[in-house]
């Protein structure tokens, strides 16, 4: 039975810590022995209104499913504090993110659409996704899901070479009720990089209703407020920005978010998601400024 005076778990039942990478949890070790309702034997004997009895599972074992989902959702270990309340707020577009963070969770799963966090580095786009994914495990017992898309590749790859299939490897990302995709549109985009994105958001898309996305990228909607990064060559679809800095000059590229993972994904995650662009002090390179801006 959980405690409000645990000094362990501080009542929550649930204890948090790391492992390999990623976030642990598991049952406070202080409370699960003092269940005064089961006596630690997970169900209890009831009767019905014929007199006959039969075991219902005791309300410390929902305890014991969030941990399982926690545990299966794959969230980073920075991420060990991170909360709503912990959320900084330095700018109004913050503020709006959090509250539309805070109806996702209280809606869900009667939300309309899932989230996509948009925005320069640092200005908490995967601070928000996490937390929202926490809430939702530990409050209403939801399976979620938070995927680092180049791992996932990688992961993908060594299958190959081993006979896994790439289905069976990405499968729980397919099944999960809320996926959290970080940094979408980060990385080179090959055409089987872009394919393996395509299956995970159309087999989401496809089900009814769609399964929920929350998404964070750096790369946005518009030029002026999408990643710039220095140019090194030029790609397909990519636009450069001259910036004038003594003693040289430097050019950055830019692409939209719909530039980066192409018309199909982007159209089809922009009728699943909500569009949510965070700005911030992170948020420097502007187009045609001056590189000491930075
Ligand atoms: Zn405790
Ligand atoms: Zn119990």
């Amino acid at each position: 039975m959980v405690k409000k005076s645990c000094t362990k778990c501080h009542g929550e039942g649930i204890i948090f810590s790391i492992k390999e990478d990623h976030l642990f949890a598991e049952i406070c070790p202080k409370c699960s022995k003092e269940c005064d309702i089961c006596g630690g034997k997970g169900y209890i004997i009831k009767e019905d209104k014929d007199g006959y009895s039969f075991s219902e599972p005791c309300e410390c074992r929902k305890i014991l499913k969030k941990v399982s989902l926690f545990n299966k959702a794959d969230i980073p270990a920075r991420f060990i504090s991170a909360s709503l309340e912990s959320f900084k707020v330095l700018h109004l577009s913050h503020e709006e993110a959090k509250i539309k963070a805070k109806r996702f969770i209280k809606k869900f799963p009667m939300h309309k659409q899932g989230l996509i966090f948009m925005g320069p580095v640092g200005t908490g786009k995967t601070h928000l996704a996490v937390a929202i994914i926490k809430e939702l495990i530990l409050k209403k017992g939801v399976n979620c899901k938070f995927v680092d898309f180049f791992n996932l590749l990688s992961t993908i790859r060594e299958g190959y070479n081993t006979g896994k299939s790439e289905m069976s490897i990405i499968e729980p990302y397919l099944s999960s009720d809320v996926l959290v995709i970080d940094e979408m549109g980060k990385g080179r985009n090959t055409a089987w990089e872009l394919s393996m994105l395509d299956q995970m958001i159309t087999y989401r898309y496809n089900s009814s209703p769609h399964k929920a996305l929350i998404i964070t990228t750096n790369y946005t909607n518009d030029e002026d407020s999408t990643l710039k990064e220095p140019i090194l060559a030029l790609r397909p679809n990519e636009k450069i920005i001259a910036t004038h800095s003594e003693p040289y000059e430097q050019y950055f590229i830019y692409e939209t978010l719909k530039d980066r993972i192409g018309e199909r994904i982007y159209s089809r995650i922009s009728e699943m998601c909500e569009m949510i662009t965070l700005e911030g002090e992170d948020y420097r390179i502007k187009k045609g400024s001056k590189i000491s801006d930075n």
